[in-house]
């Protein structure tokens, strides 16, 4: 069977974490991330619906999320579903995080919540959404979800914001195949977010029974020498049929499944978790390593920490200096095997089926990120010799 390596360092599983046993993993989470409690859901999106509906109710004038043009298309969904609508930020220039002057402009009296976005394990500047969020009396929801483990200030993100969640989706670092974590330092808000999870969420034994299945799928299928059938050839198919946003796995249901998190999954977590710090330790190490063989490429930009913060690196993100040769690249790498991808495909309103739900605007800035990014796996699969293809593939198709 061919090599095939996946696009993001996800944690794998060992066959002795299925093994059904008592955990209480929302405990065992806290305490490592060092807060009193988390609530646990089905989905990253799923607790941005519980959030936002208790931040709903408690503002209830107040029908705007401001959220970047560049984002995870579930987070578009997710404020869909609570009856609210997007409002879209452009990005700073070629970079992931908002632009302040186009957050100040997107902020008002509607404004309910505005979500900075931790992409690809580095810390946003959650201090600048606070600054606009409070001028204009609206909360702070931190979207960690591709930043499990990830610090500013020596504390876990999201407690800077009045709330945040993580994801535990398949590909970002621990998984429960689908899990959601919400967390907040305001004991007002976990009280209105334990309550709107009472109102939200359905129990539902197709969904526990399904995640299950997947779950054990993922523990058998996560090596390199299985994920060419799981990963590698749905791939090529989808980018054969010029799919790009199947490809990627953009291509979400707009019903969103809201169930409670399984006891069997979460005692998964338990027992995984205690590999994760160590994981999160070697990527962190194996990601240092390679980005100066990045930065040394002329016109391309890699995203590291910035000051005060210590992310994860669950995949190196990049620009390259235009688009053609974005495109170049990948027309080598995306089916190499190598874990090279795409994060997000288009800038929100230019996913068809968002059509009807995220308005069309003037975001220059976010579609030539999504124009002209790229993501390097940082699995620890990846070899020195293959990440230094990686980067010669790269150099070779610089402009001029
Ligand atoms: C994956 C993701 C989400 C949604 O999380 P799920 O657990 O997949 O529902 C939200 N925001 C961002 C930035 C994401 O990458």
């Amino acid at each position: 069977m061919r090599r095939e390596l996946p696009p993001t360092a996800g944690l794998p599983l060992h066959l002795s974490d299925l093994l059904p046993r008592r955990a209480d993993f929302g405990a065992a989470l806290a305490g490592w991330l060092g807060i009193d409690e988390v609530q646990l859901e089905c989905s990253g999106t799923a607790a941005m619906v519980v959030a936002l509906h208790a931040m709903h109710r408690l503002r209830p004038g107040r029908d705007e999320v401001v959220v970047p043009a560049w984002t995870c298309p579930l987070v578009a969904l997710a404020i869909h579903r609570v009856g609210l609508k997007p409002r879209l930020c452009d990005l700073a220039p070629d970079h992931f995080d908002l632009d302040p002057s186009a957050l100040a402009a997107s902020c008002g009296e509607r404004t309910l919540a505005v979500v900075p976005t931790h992409l690809a394990g580095r810390v946003a500047d959650v201090r600048q959404a606070l600054a606009a969020a409070r001028a204009c009396g609206a909360y702070v929801l931190e979207d960690a979800a591709q930043a499990l483990g990830a610090r500013q200030d020596g504390r876990t993100v999201g407690l800077m914001g009045d709330a945040g969640f993580f994801s535990l989706a398949v590909g970002k670092g621990l998984t429960l195949y689908e899990g959601g974590v919400l967390m907040s330092r305001d004991p007002g808000l976990r009280r209105a977010f334990a309550d709107s999870h009472r109102e939200v969420i359905r129990p539902s034994l197709r969904w526990s029974m399904q995640r299950a299945v997947e779950l054990m799928g993922y523990a058998i299928a996560y090596r390199p020498s299985l994920l060419y059938l799981a990963y590698g050839k749905p791939l090529r198919r989808a980018l054969a049929e010029n799919d790009p946003v199947a490809a990627v796995g953009d291509d979400f249901d707009t019903d969103i499944p809201l169930h409670p998190l399984g006891h069997w999954r979460q005692a998964v977590g338990s027992h995984a978790l205690r590999r994760l710090p160590g994981f999160l330790e070697t990527t962190r190490a194996q990601a240092l390593r390679r980005l100066d063989a990045l930065r040394a490429l002329p016109g391309v930009t890699v995203f590291d920490d910035a000051p005060g913060t210590q992310g994860t690196w669950p995949f190196l993100l990049l620009t390259m200096p235009d688009a053609a040769s974005r495109d170049a690249a990948l027309a080598k790498l995306w089916t190499a095997g190598l874990g090279v991808s795409r994060l997000f495909i288009h800038a929100l309103p230019d996913y068809g089926y968002l059509r009807d739900i995220v308005p069309g605007a003037d975001l220059p800035h976010a579609r030539d990120f999504a124009a002209r990014s790229l993501t390097i796996t940082n699995s620890p699969w990846l070899r020195d010799d293959e990440f230094m293809r990686i980067v010669e593939c790269l150099r070779a198709v610089l402009p001029g």
